[in-house]
């Protein structure tokens, strides 16, 4: 059984906690995550016009070598923190790559929030990549809530659109604004908690503020009058949500089964408001985390943070590294002393960093909930956990066995030392995974997208000077092994040829096809193998 932390204060820290909403945008490609992120932060106060965003994303690249790799391709691979205020909450927005093969990325980036936001593109509905992002949060019953986007444009039937997320996803949807028209007819949204029409006209993205016409009940004229067909099928769709779709209940969305769901177009500014409304007053504050001590409360005046995600070179000039950290409980301020949980050091905490719309600004103080970044020289690796308290070991970054298993190939093959040595950086990093083979065969390198080779490639060659190529071996899958110890030991002499140590030291099982791996479980009945791993 945890034992609770007593150590609560009442004051600054537990009001400062409240009014925290940490939540990430996660979306198939193209489907709106950058404009209405952009649309988030204009509401914030914290971009003056639209367009920053990306125009910052290209100046980054433009200065970043090592993301040469992405701007050629034009998707992202930083996930990048935003903080801003909106109505006395301190709300932190955390971007996640979209291009499927930074998906470990994103399931780190999920581990750090409270809440997820889901946009769906009203003309394709559920996408691939959004499945595979809601089953990380349905395993961690993150709050989720929904925005169908781009209903400015001909899309397909709403019905069917909630239909199709629960099916697939598996999640109740309770429809708290409903849409009337599409495309040229849009007419907007109504509320149906408030039993108001929020009247659309388009070509509000130039606009600072979302200032709506608001209408009263479903039978307006107006409606009537300008969208007769539009509203004729809105009425009909009412008939049917009222009477069966999931009523919306805080308490369902906050345990995960429930998402409230809007519908808008964030290139028009449309539908923003009702989000960053659910986000303030539905979506949780900071929650307690499990470590495997105790339960870690964020009220709690320790200081207790976890590594989520490491990002190199984000200014070239320094070749540095950020360790970005998610606060779990108490406050960060300049110059504190911490304890390394893993190698039981002491550090202190000087030059915190938050990120404001691209911008890096020096943080005097942080509270439990916010994600500050921290500059080092590899010291942190992902999963670490920096505590004020007694030692505690965080739980929930996850690992998933990589599916592209390839050795690096020297051109140079005296350069064998800086390559092992670069490749286990890069490791722990998470840019890619490293298996170190028992029988030193060479480092394998495991991802899950072709582009995270392309990305270690391109920094061994300009930060290490290393130039190299890569092959590809054959082993379809990594299972983390476990076991009593005289059980592993007697399974790994047996089995030499076949086990790897990953970045953290565990040992892994190097499956080359099903049949290897059915007949070796059948072999060895007390050792459990896993495809998944959590670090921390
Ligand atoms: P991301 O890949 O999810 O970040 O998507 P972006 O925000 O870059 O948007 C992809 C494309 O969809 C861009 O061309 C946007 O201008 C467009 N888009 C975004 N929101 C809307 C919308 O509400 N209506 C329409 N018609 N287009 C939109």
């Amino acid at each position: 059984m945890p034992l609770e932390n007593t150590n609560h204060s009442d004051t600054i820290l537990q009001r400062e906690v409240k009014r925290r909403r940490t939540f990430a945008i996660i979306s198939h490609p193209d489907a709106g995550k950058t404009t209405l992120t952009e649309k988030l932060l204009m509401y914030g106060g914290a971009i003056r016009s639209a367009g920053t965003v990306k125009a910052k994303k290209s100046q980054q690249f433009a200065t970043s070598d090592w993301m040469e790799v992405e701007k050629q391709r034009g998707i992202s691979v930083a996930s990048s923190v935003m903080q801003f205020e909106h109505q006395n909450c301190v709300i932190n927005l955390l971007d996640t790559p979209g291009h499927q093969d930074f998906s470990e990325d994103t399931y780190r980036v999920l581990t750090a929030v409270d809440a997820a936001l889901m946009v769906i593109d009203a003309a394709k509905g559920v996408e691939a990549q959004t499945i595979k992002l809601l089953e990380v949060c349905r395993l961690r019953k993150t709050p989720v809530i929904t925005f169908i986007n781009k209903m400015d444009r001909e899309v397909r039937d709403p019905l069917e659109l909630i239909d199709e997320i629960e099916n697939i996803l598996k999640l109740s949807c309770a429809p708290i604004t409903w849409p009337v028209g599409m495309g040229k007819d849009f007419a907007g949204v109504y509320d149906l908690q408030q039993a108001q029409m929020l009247k659309f006209t388009p070509g509000e993205n130039q606009r600072d503020q979302e200032e709506i016409e608001v209408l009263d009940g479903a039978d307006h004229p107006y409606l009537r009058n300008h969208y007769p067909i539009a509203h004729a099928t809105f009425k009909e769709e009412l008939d049917i949500i009222e009477a069966a779709a999931t009523p919306f209940d805080q308490q369902s969305f906050l345990d995960g089964d429930v998402s409230p769901v809007f519908f808008g177009s964030a290139i028009n500014n449309f539908g923003v408001r009702d989000i960053l409304k659910a986000l303030v007053e539905w979506a949780p504050s900071p929650r307690p985390r499990p470590a495997r001590q105790r339960i870690v409360y964020p009220d709690a005046t320790d200081f207790t943070g976890i590594v989520f995600k490491i990002q190199a070179n984000m200014n070239p000039q320094h070749r540095d590294r950020i360790a970005f950290l998610r606060i779990c409980s108490g406050e960060y301020q300049q110059g504190l002393k911490v304890k390394h949980v893993r190698s039981a050091k002491p550090i202190r905490l000087d030059h915190a960093i938050t990120f404001m719309a691209q911008e890096r600004a020096h943080l005097s103080s942080a509270y439990a909930g916010d994600i500050i970044g921290i500059p080092n020289h590899g010291k942190l690796r992902i999963g670490d956990v920096l505590t004020q308290g007694e030692m505690v070991e965080l739980e929930g970054i996850p690992h998933f066995s990589p599916e592209i298993f390839k050795v690096a190939r020297l051109n140079d093959p005296l350069r064998a030392k800086q390559l092992n040595k670069a490749l286990k950086e890069l490791g722990e990093e998470g840019t890619i995974q490293v298996f170190d083979p028992l029988e030193k065969t060479g480092i394998v390198l495991g991802a899950v997208g072709q582009l995270q080779f392309e990305t270690v490639a391109h920094r061994l060659l300009t930060e290490y000077k290393i130039d190299a190529t890569f092959e590809t071996v054959p082993i379809k899958k990594a299972f983390w092994i476990d076991g009593q110890d005289a059980h592993v030991k007697r399974f790994s002499q047996a089995n030499t040829n076949r086990l790897a140590r990953d970045a953290s030291g565990a040992l892994a099982f190097m499956s080359p096809n099903n049949a290897v791996l059915e007949v070796t479980m059948e072999k060895w009945p007390d050792i459990t193998f896993q495809s998944t791993r959590e670090i921390g």
